[in-house]
């Protein structure tokens, strides 16, 4: 659809908004997961002093920095998670519509890109990918589908995509573990994979591991730097020895190879 420049503009405006609530909603929905914390439950509250939170404190972004990433009532340091999350939020949503524009695709891609996301936050709370969360993903697919025009094709394409690196990564964990005689590679990531490749088809999954390992160990090498420093410091959370979330880096991969994967492809086999 052609947009003129005052409603794209207008449509980004919106998409940065929605994005950093979002955001901050993915944030306390993948903490609650982790904790098994209740929903209903509902009213945010300080993490240190427990007091109930205003509207005024929940403006994602500008609350944080009118209050100088303090407590209103405790004056307690946030955690700088709050504002990861927000600015993380707004631009995934911002790039999604700048790229895609108002498309099918655009709804597409915000609902995977929300999923991972809370994936995201999930994994790096607590080293979990929620089975839920990953079901979500699965079950968000279908009506795109269904409304792809042609549904036998799509939904071939959706499922070499979901078992193209999920089921060679399962063969090789079970390989390992049996040589390991222990866990090698969490079971998360590989239904991850499955989920991420429902939407992106064949190639652009495995566009997408490609970026995966390539985050990853810049990931790993950022993450590995600060669970040394904290082994330094007593007072630092405990980080279990040897893990570290993939989760993140496969969120990343998917996201990026849903927006860049053709034309990546396409550039790679001009090549020859
Ligand atoms: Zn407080």
């Amino acid at each position: 659809m052609e947009l003129t420049p005052f409603i794209k503009a207008y449509l980004l405006v919106v998409s940065v908004i929605l994005g950093s609530v979002m955001g901050s909603f993915l944030n306390c929905t993948a903490i609650r997961i982790v904790r098994r914390e209740s929903f209903v439950k509902g009213r945010s509250h300080c993490m240190s002093c427990g007091h109930t939170l205003s509207p005024l404190d929940l403006v994602p972004i500008f609350s944080f920095i009118f209050l100088r990433g303090k407590c209103r009532y405790c004056g307690a340091k946030l955690n700088p998670r709050y504002l990861i999350a927000e600015l993380l939020g707004a631009g995934t949503y911002f790039v999604t519509v700048l790229c895609l524009g108002f498309s099918l695709q655009t709804l597409e891609l915000l609902i995977l890109s929300s999923i991972l996301l809370c994936i995201t936050f999930a994994d790096l709370e607590d080293f979990i990918i929620p089975d839920g969360l990953v079901l979500a993903g699965i079950i968000c697919r279908i009506p795109f589908v269904l409304l792809s025009g042609s549904v036998g094709k799509t939904a071939l394409s959706s499922l070499l995509g979901g078992v193209c690196v999920a089921v060679p990564l399962l063969l090789i964990a079970l390989l390992m573990d049996k040589l390991l005689k222990k866990e090698s590679m969490g079971g998360g990531d590989i239904k991850l994979f499955f989920m991420v490749g429902l939407y992106l088809g064949w190639q652009r999954t495995l566009v997408a591991l490609l970026f995966a390992c390539i985050s990853g160990i810049l990931f790993g090498v950022i993450y590995k730097a600060k669970a040394s420093k904290a082994e330094n410091n007593v007072e630092d959370e405990e980080v279990p020895a040897g893990a570290f979330p993939f989760g993140p880096s496969i969120a990343l991969g998917a996201y990026l190879s849903y927006l860049m994967g053709n034309a990546l492809l396409s550039f790679y086999i001009g090549l020859f």
